[in-house]
């Protein structure tokens, strides 16, 4: 119950998530410290992927296209993050997603609100799905967290959601402590689009809580642009 928590939440403040130091009467997940040192994505980042550069670039310009890109290993147009999958932020995305937690996406909104510029990314006339979960998995967890993020990004791109277009219909095992490989098996003909007519022609924009390989969004991608997507797009909130 989400009031219940909130109420537990200002009577006894939990922790910052990113320090695990007492945030005296601070109603939010992390300490002031903590939100100024998550780990944003800045440039210079792969132009296709949004990729972080790393030092095997030697020197990454403003405009640069990572290894695997350059082999065209994906189907989406453009992929951006907002910050890397470590500490703070992986923190709160547990929190978020595991323990469905009203704070944690609250303090996600409020990130995304003072660090993520949709009009920078050209998010314009692009319409918002989100990576579902399977039907069995969402009686199990109650909620789907993609798409309380698509909800957010959507509000704050300004953007519609299009509801009930895409459906998991394979219940695919967890994706972690898979390799590149077998991860893109797993994935393979999880995904449908229920509603072709609300995808032909479209500019979308995908909305996943983490990109770690890609194979979840790729295989997305493959069956959006199957149905005729014109562009697709991925914002995930991290990247691994
Ligand atoms: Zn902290
Ligand atoms: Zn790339």
């Amino acid at each position: 119950m989400a009031w219940v928590q909130s109420l537990l939440d200002v009577l006894f403040p939990r922790p910052c998530v990113g320090c695990g130091l007492d945030r005296k009467g601070q109603g939010e997940f992390l300490c002031e410290l903590c939100r100024d040192h998550v780990p944003f994505i800045l440039p210079p980042f792969c132009t296709t992927c949004g990729r972080p550069a790393e030092m095997e670039y030697a020197y990454p310009t403003e405009e640069f296209e990572c290894g695997l890109c350059r082999k065209n290993t994906y189907r989406f147009d453009r992929a951006r993050s907002l910050g890397v999958y470590t500490s703070v932020l992986k923190e709160l995305v547990h929190f978020f997603k595991y323990r469905s937690h009203p704070g944690a996406i609250r303090e996600i909104t409020s990130l995304l609100e003072q660090h993520f510029d949709p009009l920078e990314e050209r998010y314009q006339d692009m319409q918002v799905v989100w990576v579902p979960l399977h039907r069995r998995k969402l009686k199990e967890r109650g909620f789907d967290q993609s798409y309380v993020l698509a909800r957010q990004m959507a509000r704050l791109c300004r953007l519609p959601v299009v509801e009930g277009t895409l459906v998991r219909v394979r219940d695919t095992s967890p994706q972690a402590r898979k390799n590149r490989t077998e991860r893109m098996a797993n994935v393979r003909g999880a995904f449908q689009v229920a509603q072709p007519e609300a995808v032909a022609g479209r500019r979308l924009l995908v909305v996943d809580d983490v990109f770690t390989t890609g194979a979840t969004v790729n295989e997305v991608t493959k069956v959006l642009k199957q149905a005729g997507a014109e562009r697709v797009d991925v914002f995930t909130l991290a990247r691994a």
